[in-house]
């Protein structure tokens, strides 16, 4: 054709979660609670500020953002991380671009099923992508893990703590393991935390001090309720932190996006505080699948992957959407995952499905 694309560009679709119009849209993890008026006034008067500077670059390293990120995981890791630590970016999946851009040279490792855009990234990027393997029931087996890095000496390997899609968190115990094996192939071990405010393990930020190998993602898409805002940042050792200013591209993150999500931080209390309601939730939907005689997979995250219907994944997930319902077909065959919703929403999950199954 008459396109030069990159040669191996040519077999890669794009990212595609379907963005259709649904009753309950409970298929990209988002959190259900918009912010409330105070908090929408309080955004749009810092944004109020920062457009009266618009003829002006914002501050292209974030510094101010960067060190309230610092302090929120400060407070609920008990550590001194400064902005230093921090690198903040258009969502979560520009962080993982600037690690690929940054150390991606040579090959980087996955477990899958996992986060489908980090084989994508890696790709896009020119780093080959190795899948690894998981143990069937889709938990981590944190032995096999280790010696699939020392066999194939990844400069980069990609855990994902809780998972998605299947739902899983990892011990920090068994983080350190997989860590001290990426150090021992001089490699780096990415912990995508994107999740990680539903779970109750330790986060691995608390290995960074000892572990420099060790990156942290996080992200305020999910928990924060702050995802149409677009940001995301990593915690790492100042070098990682250092490499990510050589790749990004300058006046990446808006002064507008920083101004937004700086009044997102200050008022976390509110906008974490739909995380216990959505954990309970996820509970009852658990409880409710399984009394449908489905199977679930433990989740820690704010999403369950459940199976044992009769129709094909992708049948079911269509039935489920000519009712309203929007959830994700994650192409595992014989799964689709939900996203808990509100309770209006998950009451509507529920019901639609007791119809179908
Ligand atoms: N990591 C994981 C594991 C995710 O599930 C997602 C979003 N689905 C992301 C990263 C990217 O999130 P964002 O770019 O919104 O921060």
């Amino acid at each position: 054709t008459w396109l030069p694309l990159r040669k191996d560009l040519t077999p890669l679709t794009p990212y595609g979660a379907p963005q259709l119009p649904a009753q309950a849209s409970l298929n990209t993890n988002e959190n259900p609670y918009s912010p409330s008026p105070a908090l929408q006034k309080a955004i749009a008067d810092a944004v109020l500020v920062v457009a009266a500077n618009l003829n002006r670059y914002p501050d292209r390293d974030a510094q101010v953002l960067r060190t309230k990120l610092a302090g929120y995981i400060n407070s609920t890791s008990k550590l001194n991380l400064t902005l230093d630590n921090i690198w903040a970016a258009n969502g979560s999946n520009e962080i993982i671009q600037s690690i690929f851009l940054a150390f991606g040279q040579g090959s980087a490792l996955g477990f899958t099923p996992s986060y489908s855009m980090h084989p994508l990234i890696a790709k896009v990027c020119g780093t080959s992508w190795i899948d690894g393997k998981r143990n069937e029931d889709f938990s981590l087996n944190v032995q096999l893990a280790v010696e699939q890095i020392v066999e194939s000496k990844p400069v980069l390997t990609f855990i994902t703590t809780p998972n998605n899609p299947t739902g899983g968190a990892v011990a920090i115990a068994e983080i350190e393991k997989l860590a001290d094996a990426c150090k021992s192939v001089g490699g780096l071990l990415v912990v995508d935390e994107a999740y990680a405010e539903f779970s109750q393990e330790k986060s691995a930020v608390t290995l960074i001090a000892n572990n420099p190998h060790v990156i942290v993602i996080r992200t305020m898409s999910k928990a924060f309720a702050f995802a149409g805002a677009r940001v995301g940042y990593l915690v790492s050792d100042v070098a990682v932190k250092d490499a990510m200013m050589i790749v990004r591209l300058p006046y990446h993150l808006s002064a507008l996006t920083q101004a937004a999500a700086q009044v997102a931080i200050d008022h976390r209390p509110e906008l974490l505080g739909g995380v216990a309601t959505i954990i309970a939730a996820r509970e009852s939907v658990v409880k409710a699948l399984r009394d449908m005689g489905l199977t679930t997979i433990a989740s820690s995250a704010n999403f369950v992957l459940f199976t044992g219907f009769k129709q094909e994944s992708p049948q079911l997930w269509a039935a489920l959407l000519e009712k309203g319902v929007l959830i994700r077909d994650v192409g595992l065959s014989g799964y689709l995952r939900v996203t808990i919703g509100n309770e209006a929403e998950n009451t509507l999950f529920v019901s639609a499905l007791k119809e179908l199954i």
